[in-house]
């Protein structure tokens, strides 16, 4: 089994040095066999020349050196590009994760865990700026996806390569991994890791983070749930509204047509055409995103379902993804 350390990095001069010498103490200990991966995320300062360096004393060692600043999820994305592992555990590169949990994630996933995520059940950040937003983020995100996970924003994963392989990342969607990958129907689970203050170099984010993460949210519970029926979406909200505005509509035709009731003083009649234009305009995006679903299904040869493996007279399994 191999096993391919991924970590993005952007301006970490600092850290290298003693992140590649507990990472190999702890890499050398293991049975497996190892390789690792730095993608560095376009830094300024002398980080790509110490990488430089350690690949050419270990052969183990690969780097991806970015053009410009892409972003970590970026980054990440890059280094399971470049991955040749069975299983694939990304990390922070500041130090913060402790490459002394590897043993443990691999662990479980010889128990037959797809992915395991790391829980810093005991986080060393600032509390207002970083563990509050969060704890909430967590909250909304757990609840949302349906996939329940303490600690979403763990870089510290383990992920047998057929998951990774079948994953696309865009904005800061790193942290989705699991709960986008629980729309394949792979088993994870969660274990507490320890957490580090960060000693040398900056944090790249600030809040606005949040913010970003509740974006990309919504995002990945509409590919989760709709992606391959957006009509069933956005055809209910377009009925509903075309169908209440309709009714408030008819009501008031009804009334100015019978009982004479003008309809010059009555406000409502906006709200009743409003309602019926939302109702439309929903009905048609939803038509719209439906061709859409198609394009990208079919253009990417995109299954919408996914096999574990295949039996079949005088056929070995032949995706046999047990590792
Ligand atoms: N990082 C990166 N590209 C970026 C921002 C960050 O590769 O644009 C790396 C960074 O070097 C570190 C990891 O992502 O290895 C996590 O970043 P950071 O420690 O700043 O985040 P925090 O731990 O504060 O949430
Ligand atoms: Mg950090």
């Amino acid at each position: 089994m191999l096993l391919s350390i991924v970590l993005p990095l952007l301006n970490e001069e600092e850290n290298i040095p003693l992140l590649y010498k507990e990472l190999k103490e702890v890499l050398n200990s293991m049975e497996e066999e190892h390789e690792i991966i730095f993608i560095d995320d376009g830094s300024t300062d002398t980080s790509l020349k110490l990488l430089q360096d350690l690949q050419k004393e270990d052969s183990g060692v690969v780097v991806v050196s970015f053009r410009k600043n892409f972003g970590q999820t970026a980054a990440m994305s890059a280094g399971f590009d470049y991955a040749r592992g069975d299983v694939i555990i990304t990390m922070d590169a500041d130090l913060q994760n402790d490459p002394h949990d590897i043993p443990m994630l691999i662990s479980k996933i010889r128990e037959g865990y797809d992915v395991v995520t790391g829980w810093r059940f005991e986080r060393k950040d600032k509390f207002i700026s970083r563990r509050l937003p969060s704890i909430i983020a967590n909250k909304i995100i757990s609840s949302t996806t349906g996939v329940s996970l303490h600690d979403y924003g763990c870089t510290l994963k383990a992920f047998r390569k057929e998951v990774i392989k079948n994953v696309k990342l865009y904005g800061e969607m790193h942290r989705f991994i699991p709960a986008i990958a629980s729309g394949m129907g792979i088993s994870f689970t969660e274990v507490k890791v320890n957490h580090r203050p960060r000693r040398f170099g900056t944090s790249k984010y600030g809040i606005s983070r949040t913010i970003r993460v509740i974006l990309d949210l919504m995002t990945v519970k509409f590919l989760l749930s709709y992606s391959t029926r957006p009509i069933q979406i956005f055809g209910l909200i377009g009925l509903s509204s075309g169908g209440l505005g309709f009714l408030m509509a008819l009501i008031m035709t009804f009334q100015r047509q019978f009982f004479g009731v003008p309809l010059s003083d009555r406000p409502l009649l906006f709200l009743a055409v409003l309602l019926m234009f939302i109702g439309v305009q929903f009905i048609t995006m939803g038509l719209l995103a439906e061709l859409q679903a198609r394009t990208y299904h079919e253009s990417q040869n995109k299954p919408i379902y996914f096999v574990r493996n295949v039996f079949r007279k005088g056929q070995k399994p032949d995706n046999d993804d047990s590792v």
